[in-house]
């Protein structure tokens, strides 16, 4: 017999969160499934709505001037700018831990390949780092964490023409962690301030021990920026700790994968899906779906066992070629659970572009749909009258290029939520 709800979502990232969220809302009996971890785990945490205009000439200063001359297909167009300022004013709900919201002009905040990324919500643990601040900065890299060479990205920094001077220096952090050390390891050490050794032997509370290290290379900066590993429970006490200490604000730059500000955002947008009384099953994929024309159930396989879930209405939120809600292989772009119609060349040469950083088709893989964001089949008609689709498996857009991939998940995942709910009434 199969377990019912009203709603179901396929997909637990932000696009698949924001669905269940919006329909919850709206008073739908809303179930997620989801099988793994989403891209929040490696994407850097910024939330961005529209960096660079598809055919713009540098950064987007307002995303929301840009997106009524985006192409047709693009998801920003069905949803529409009003649908974008709702889904953001939810985004903003679920969360305390981000800064933004008062205006809608991007921000510009430092990243820790040492680039400037204009972006639409930005933790405010990295908001004393905002490059529009004429503050002279110092970052602070740590020698066993390879992937923020905190020198080479202050030089970065200047020659992208940074309105303040900037320095780097990479220290030892204090208790030695081995090279391979996780990104929470630091983060719990300095969540609990535990006792660390020195580098002269003696014995010191984490934080102390962290800004003493950094002091002798102050040389007058007015901001401080560490990796993002600054805490995972309470980030706050941690940089206030370190604030009182080096006597100057200190931010976090946003790191790759595994990435502790995406991993704090999650935590809140679960928390949020709970207060909602969302079900949640996860852990287990969905592999296929029951119903002509329309979707009866979707099933999980459970240890070899399928167990069907039955719905009105079903919202698709599976990701994209990372995420695994789109996959390939020679011969064919497909959608696994539900084999809807994914555009493209029969000729693969045609998927990339000769040029590694050219204009690839495949970065634009995935779903089209109609305006009410069910997907399309190959000659223009929904594919089912009561399946959704939302975030990274909808196409027509470049997520990458254009820096507007949590944008679209959040927008087209709360507009989804919430037409998946009215179509109930
Ligand atoms: C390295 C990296 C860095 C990024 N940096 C930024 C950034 O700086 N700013 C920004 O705005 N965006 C960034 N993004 C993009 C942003 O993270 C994604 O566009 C967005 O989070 C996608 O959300 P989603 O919910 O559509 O998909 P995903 O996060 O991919 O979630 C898909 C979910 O579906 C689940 N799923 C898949 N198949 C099944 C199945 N068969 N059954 C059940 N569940 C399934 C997955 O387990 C997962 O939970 C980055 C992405 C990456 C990869």
């Amino acid at each position: 017999m199969a377990i019912e709800s009203e709603v179901v979502v396929v997909g637990g990232g932000l696009a698949g969160g924001f669905a269940a969220l919006a329909a919850a809302r709206e008073g739908a009996d809303t179930r997620l499934l989801s099988y793994k971890q989403s891209t929040l785990a490696q994407a850097s945490g910024l939330v961005d709505v529209l960096g660079y205009a598809p055919d713009g000439d540098g950064a987007a200063a307002d995303p929301f001037e840009v997106i009524p001359a985006l192409p047709d297909e693009h998801p920003y167009r069905t949803v529409g700018v009003g649908g974008v300022r709702e889904a953001m004013a939810a985004f903003d709900e679920v969360t305390d831990r981000y800064r933004g919201a008062h205006t809608d002009r991007n921000a510009l905040l430092p990243t820790h390949g040492g680039t400037v990324k204009p972006t639409a919500r930005y933790p405010a643990s990295t908001a004393a780092g905002v490059a529009s601040d004429e503050r002279d900065a110092l970052l602070v890299g740590f020698e066993a964490l390879v992937d923020f060479d905190a020198p080479h990205a202050a030089t970065h920094l200047e020659n992208a023409g940074v309105p303040f001077e900037v320095a780097g220096a990479t220290i030892a952090f204090p208790g030695g962690l081995a090279a391979d050390a996780k990104v929470t390891r630091y983060a719990k050490l300095l969540d609990e301030d535990a006792p660390v050794e020195t580098a002269t032997g003696a014995t010191r509370r984490a934080r102390n021990a962290l800004a003493s290290a950094v002091e002798p290379h102050l040389d007058g900066a007015e901001r401080v920026g560490f990796p993002a590993v600054l805490g995972d429970d309470d980030p706050a006490a941690v940089r206030e700790s370190l604030e009182t200490e080096l006597g100057v604000p200190v931010f976090e730059v946003p790191m790759g994968p595994p990435s502790l500000p995406g991993l704090r955002l999650e935590d809140d947008l679960y928390a949020a899906l709970d207060a909602a009384g969302v079900s949640m099953e996860t852990g287990n994929p969905v592999v296929g779906y029951d119903g002509e024309g329309g979707i009866e159930s979707v099933s999980i396989d459970r240890n070899g066992a399928r167990i069907p879930f039955a719905a009105d209405q079903f919202v698709l939120a599976t990701g994209g070629l990372v995420g695994k809600g789109i996959g390939s292989d020679r011969e064919r772009v497909e959608e696994p659970i539900f084999d809807c119609h994914v555009p493209h060349a029969a000729d693969r040469y045609e998927w990339f572009d000769t040029d590694a950083f050219g204009d690839h088709a495949f970065a634009r893989f995935g779903l089209l749909t109609d305006g009410d964001l069910r997907p399309l089949d190959a000659d223009g008609t929904a594919e089912f009258e009561n399946l959704r689709a939302a975030g990274s498996v909808l196409g027509g857009y470049d997520f990458a290029a254009e820096k507007s991939g949590s944008g679209v998940s959040i927008a087209t995942g709360h507009a989804a939520g919430a037409a998946a709910a009215e179509a109930l009434r």
